[in-house]
């Protein structure tokens, strides 16, 4: 089965954010856990979680299908030392925000090497913020997102992405979400079968579809291999509709959280009824 939704509000407070997804038909979704442009944010409270943890209930999500994204500030790969140290501490405490909520995932941005450093010393300082994160907490996965490449935003290749994995030492809590429209635009096919074919194996070689945790599902404004990430709603993209019809009748990515981050929020609804309505002859 597919678990469809989309990157919710939870403006007000993050309990609402299970109500918005279920006000738009989503199996699943994303959420910020707190205001994803500033460092310093309030404590979750008891009733934030205990509300979250009803709502979520209530109308039936899992951890297991919401998959929440840290701030867009947080750059784990920063080659200044006090820089890279702020960011390492706001990104623990969102782990810890996840863990309070009863979360498992959190999903980043790998990092930007801000053309200070080679690109092989970002990504082993993104796998060294990892490994001390995940000393810091318990239960929560680290979910690295690939990225479009734009200015030096490191994790545009898969290969990027495995060697960031090799170096984490708890393999059981790393892995990785798809951004359609970010991998693309880094340069892999998906809209002709072949291109759509290559792409995953070139996936299942590099990385490994155990290591699969998200998908981040969104039609691209700009071609294949701008490296520039503009998201458009699906299939009125330059992806387009051909793909999406082949991403909902394939297996591989049953099970997993499938979010939406396409421009339009007012679309959602019907963007998630249209996915499902792509799927042929097997159960939705
Ligand atoms: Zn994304
Ligand atoms: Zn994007």
């Amino acid at each position: 089965m597919k678990f469809i939704g989309a990157h919710v509000s939870a403006s007000g407070g993050v309990e609402n954010a299970p109500v918005n997804a279920h006000k738009i038909g989503a199996r699943a979704f994303a959420l910020f856990t707190k205001n994803q442009r500033q460092w310093v944010a309030k404590p979750l409270t008891e009733n934030n979680i205990s509300a979250f943890k009803e709502n979520c209930k209530k109308y039936n999500y899992s951890p297991k299908h919401i998959l929440p994204h840290d701030s867009y500030l947080i750059n784990l790969g920063h080659p200044e030392k006090e820089k890279l140290q702020k960011s390492r501490e706001a990104f623990i405490d969102e782990m810890q925000r996840c863990e309070q909520l009863g979360l498992e995932k959190l999903n980043f941005h790998p990092g930007s090497h801000l053309k200070l450093i080679s690109e092989d010393d970002c990504l082993k300082t993104i796998s060294e913020s990892i490994n001390i994160s995940l000393q810091k907490t318990n239960n929560v996965t680290a979910i690295i997102e690939n990225t479009a490449g734009q200015g030096s935003n490191i994790g545009y290749t898969f290969e990027q992405l495995r060697q960031i994995i090799d170096r984490v030492d708890d393999k059981n809590r790393v892995g990785v979400c798809i951004d359609t429209c970010h991998a693309f635009t880094s340069g892999y096919d998906l809209i002709s079968k072949e291109g759509y074919e290559t792409t995953w194996k070139k996936f299942e070689l590099a990385i490994g579809l155990n290591f699969l945790k998200g998908i981040h599902l969104n039609d691209s404004k700009k071609p294949l291999g701008s490296r520039v990430d503009r998201h458009d709603n699906i299939g009125i993209g330059l992806i387009g509709k051909e793909f999406f019809e082949r991403f909902m009748n394939d297996k591989r990515f049953n099970n997993i959280p499938i979010i939406l981050e396409t421009p339009n929020d007012g679309l959602w609804a019907q963007e998630i009824e249209m996915l499902y309505g792509f799927v042929v002859n097997s159960e939705k």
